[in-house]
Formats: C-alpha cells, sequence, structure tokens
C-alpha cells in the first residue's frame, strides 16, 4: 500500500523478495467506498499511499491516542474527556457524519482507516502494547459512537451484523419481574438482547444487565455497550494476528524504522521543532543577559541544566548541547549564545574556551561542520521523546529529564526548589513518575504552575483544548509559559507549541 516514489529499498533488493511474500511486491491496490464514518476496521486497506502519509497519519491519531490516554491519567470525567478532545480531533483525525454534506469524507474516512491500521503494525508486538492499543481504540470508538448521529449510527450497528440474541416475547414474560427488576421499565416493553456475560463486563459490573443462565440479558438502550464490547473483542483477536505477522513487515526497509519509531513514541509521543517557533510575538529577542530571567519560564529539565550551570560555571558535553539547542530554539542567536556560554563559563580563560567550546557552540547551529550541518541548520531542539529514551547520565552529568533521571526524594526536593509547593501535585506527581509517565508529571506541574492563567484564556475563548494540549516538548514548554504569563499583553491569541512529528528524519 505503500508508493514507490518514496521508497528507501535498493531497487534490486525489491526484486529478489521471496516469491511467497509477493503481495509486498505485487499489491492489489482498491480504494474503499466508506459508507460509514464509524468504522470496525475489519478490511485492511489495499489502495496506495506515500510513505509520507503513512508516516503522518500515524503520527496524528497517536497524538489523539495519546491526549485519550493523558486523560485519563488525570482522571478526567467521560464529559471533560469528550469536551477536551473534541477540538484535538477535529485538528488531527476529523471525522464528519454523513448529514454534514463535506468534500472530505472520504479522505477523512481513509485516514482514520489507514492509520489505525499502521498503529496496529506499530503496536501489535508484544502483550503490554497491545492492550494499551487496544484500551485506546475503544476509547476512541466509544467518543466517536457517542458522538455520531443516531439514524447514522444505527444504520452502522445494523450492517455489522451482529449476532445477538433478541428476547423473544415468551422468555420476555417468563423473566418479566427480573427485568423489570433491572431495567426499571416493564420487560416486555423494550428489546431484549442475551449475550454471554463476559462480553459486557462493563455492564455486569454496572448491575445494568440480568445475569441469567450464564447469559447477560441486555436491554436495548445499553446497545453501546455491547457494540464496544465487540469492537474490542474483535480488535484484540486481530491484534493478536497481526503479531504472528510481524516478522514479514520487518523485512521491510521502508516500514521498519517508521514503526519502531512509533511505537517508542507510547513512552512519551514524538513532537518536531519548527524554525517557527522561536518567534514569539510580544517576546523582543533573547539576548545573553535576558536568560538568567526567561529561565523562570523553562522547564524542570532546562531549569536544573541552568542551575547547575549557575552553580558550577560549568556544564559537561550532553548537557550543553541539550541547553545550547534548547536556547537556540527560544531564538537565542549565536552570537549571543557564544556570549551566554563565555560568561557561565567565568572560571576559563578567554584562551581556552574558544579552544575547546567555540566550536561545538558553532556547529550546534549549523555555522561550521557537515553531516547533519550540510543545510547550514544545524541541530533542531531535543523533544521529550529524545530526553526520555536517551541514555541516563552518568556521574557529574545533569542532561536528560529529571522527572526520569532524579531519584523520587531528589524530583521533589528539586521542585520544591522552583516553587512547586502543592503537596497534592507532589503526591500526584511522585505516582506519575513511579508509573514512568514522567510528560504527564511535567504536564502536571506545568498546569498547576499556571492554572489562574490557564482558566482566565479558557473562560475567555482565547486558548482551545488543542492550544492546551499535552506539552511534548520543552520548547513548547517555555513558548507557552511565557505567553500565559504575558496574557492580556496583546498576544494571548498566539499560541501552539511544536507540531507532530514531520521533518524528524531530515535534520538529526
Ligand atoms: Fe523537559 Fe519534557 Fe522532561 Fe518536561 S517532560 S522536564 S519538558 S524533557
Amino acid at each position: 500500500m505503500i508508493r514507490s516514489d518514496f521508497s528507501r529499498v535498493d531497487p534490486k533488493r525489491r526484486a529478489a523478495l521471496d516469491h511467497k511474500k509477493t503481495q509486498f511486491a505485487k499489491p492489489q491496490f482498491k480504494e474503499h467506498d466508506y459508507i460509514h464514518s464509524l468504522n470496525f476496521y475489519e478490511i485492511p486497506p489495499t489502495a496506495e499511499i506515500t510513505l509520507e502519509e503513512f508516516e503522518v497519519w500515524a503520527i496524528d491519531r497517536l497524538k489523539v491516542l495519546s491526549e485519550l490516554e493523558a486523560c485519563s491519567f488525570r482522571n478526567r470525567t467521560p464529559e471533560e474527556t469528550a469536551t477536551h478532545m473534541s477540538s484535538i480531533l477535529d485538528k488531527y483525525l476529523p471525522l464528519h457524519s454523513n448529514s454534514s454534506r463535506s468534500s472530505a469524507l472520504q479522505e477523512e474516512r481513509k485516514k482514520d482507516h489507514y492509520s489505525h491500521f499502521i498503529l496496529r503494525l506499530a503496536f501489535s508486538a508484544t502483550e503490554d502494547l497491545r492492550r494499551r492499543f487496544s484500551r485506546l481504540e475503544t476509547t476512541l470508538f466509544k467518543l466517536r459512537f457517542q458522538d455520531g448521529a443516531l439514524i447514522e449510527r444505527q444504520q452502522f450497528v445494523d450492517g455489522l451484523g451482529l449476532e445477538w440474541e433478541k428476547v423473544d416475547d415468551d422468555e420476555k414474560k417468563e423473566l418479566s419481574q427480573e427485568l423489570m427488576a433491572t431495567s426499571g421499565k416493564k420487560g416486555e416493553d423494550q428489546e431484549w438482547f442475551k449475550v454471554d456475560w463476559e462480553q459486557v463486563p462493563e455492564l455486569v459490573e454496572g448491575r445494568r444487565v440480568l445475569l441469567k443462565r450464564g447469559k447477560a440479558y441486555v436491554p436495548v438502550r445499553e446497545q453501546m455497550s455491547l457494540v464496544v464490547a465487540e469492537f474490542t473483542r474483535r480488535l484484540d483477536n486481530a491484534l493478536v494476528l497481526t503479531a504472528r505477522n510481524l516478522p514479514r513487515i520487518d523485512e521491510d526497509d521502508r516500514l521498519s524504522p517508521i514503526l519502531a519509531h512509533l511505537s517508542q513514541s507510547f513512552i512519551a509521543p514524538d513532537a518536531a521543532y519548527s524554525s517557527a517557533d522561536a518567534n514569539i510575538d510580544g517576546l523582543s529577542a533573547p539576548t545573553a543577559a535576558s536568560i538568567d530571567t526567561l529561565s523562570q519560564h523553562f522547564p524542570l529539565c532546562m531549569q536544573n541544566l541552568h542551575s547547575t550551570l549557575r552553580a558550577n560555571s560549568h556544564l559537561k558535553h550532553y548537557g550543553r548541547l541539550q541547553y545550547t539547542l534548547f536556547l537556540k530554539g527560544i531564538g537565542l542567536s549565536l552570537e549571543e549564545c557564544i556570549v551566554f556560554w563565555r560568561k557561565s563559563f567565568k572560571l576559563m580563560t578567554d584562551d581556552k574556551f574558544t579552544k575547546e567550546y567555540k566550536y561545538n557552540i558553532r556547529h550546534a547551529y549549523g555555522d561550521v561542520g557537515g553531516d547533519a550541518n550540510r543545510r547550514g541548520r544545524g541541530y533542531t531542539p531535543y523533544s521529550c521523546q529524545k530526553l526520555l529514551t536517551e541514555p541516563l547520565p552518568g556521574a557529574g552529568q545533569s542532561h536528560g529529564c529529571p522527572y526520569r533521571t532524579f531519584t523520587s526524594d531528589n524530583l521533589l526536593s528539586l521542585l520544591q526548589r522552583t516553587g512547586v509547593n502543592d503537596r497534592e501535585v507532589l503526591k500526584q506527581v511522585k505516582e506519575d513518575v513511579g508509573k514512568q509517565r514522567y510528560h504527564i508529571a511535567c504536564n502536571r506541574v506545568f498546569e498547576w504552575a499556571h492554572k489562574k492563567e490557564i482558566k482566565k484564556v479558557k473562560d475567555d475563548g482565547t486558548w482551545g483544548a488543542a492550544e492546551l494540549d499535552t506539552i511534548l516538548h520543552p520548547n513548547t514548554y517555555f513558548k507557552r509559559s511565557w505567553l500565559l504569563k504575558h496574557v492580556g499583553e496583546g498576544n494571548a491569541g498566539i499560541v501552539g507549541g511544536t507540531g507532530t512529528d514531520g521533518d524528524r528524519m531530515s535534520v538529526e
């Protein structure tokens, strides 16, 4: 299903593919006709898409799933989740109903269909990934099912051919009292379905069904639970089948790196940095002298580097690189960056600084060097994902994300030193970190530190959920913090952070 104009496969190798795997060499392309907005994802897509679409669509879906997961980590109610997700879905994975008469219906549904199957490939390798993917996809399906137009929803359900046993009139009469006790309505007055009770654990747990002879008697108004349970059951089975076929995919040089990156993105979704992020309206160009003041808006990873630098007048190589790229990302010019480091390394001679440090700063900015620097852009600022997945720092090093690299006690003291004094927040951070939800802990601290400003922009409608989505990049943290703290100074409307990872491979 991948168009070869973006192929990274050696053509000779492609021609020599095993005859048993000809489905990769000569796929039967076929466009789907998407009748419904909802999809049970039973039939894999087979039409052509470009490698770029393959990656971008998957990243967009991952963004949606990650936000859903963040909602559950933060114990948002179903209503709060639906409100929060509405603009995020509109932005990354819109799916209009037939009645909307949108001209993009087929394209939207195609993206939804393909992105689901691509992530299926990325997240079927282990039991843990499968369980997580299935849970989030089920939540997404449920959200859309609830949101859909009633008639279209019913048409979709009718088209599924689900084999639910209808309870006939005789049985309804026989169980009349018990059915009434379950639903509060006369049993005969509504439709009932009979299914194995394991299929509807949510309803059993909520005592919303009658349990009898190993069957759950479900009133028609609980149809959504039945459909959702069926969606999960089929997806779980399909994921196991996908896992069995994964070794074949491993041989495709075009897809394996993308799939590996996507599955890694489940730790913390990736976000790309674009040079436009350095232009923050209302913020005058940062200088070496303004970094101390601006550091109040830095995330913990950069605050930690900044305070270590101030305490020791030195930082080791990886810390310098991480911090230099971040400063470049907030708009500090190369000249000012050199001044910043020169002044910060105050115990060092000019000669030593020029010989041993200046070159690396210029290299990070793309002023010198080959390889990644060929286009003169240098390296891009590191995302949370990169900082959360790189090897842990050794003795004397301070790079990385403190939510991951610090012991729990040291992390809490560091947070308290930076002003986080709310016991409940610190307790929740400790829990997040214990479950390796490092970026969630960071977002929790951000929301606490900016709660007044967030409330204001939400109340006056200047910022929506898409502008307040989960932070996945230190430079987004800075930009959002700065803008929020300057709300009302004429720039509150200019928001947004780093986008999904579109140009990652071309730069680093
Ligand atoms: Fe920095 Fe990201 Fe860690 Fe926050 S989660 S401290 S922004 S690396």
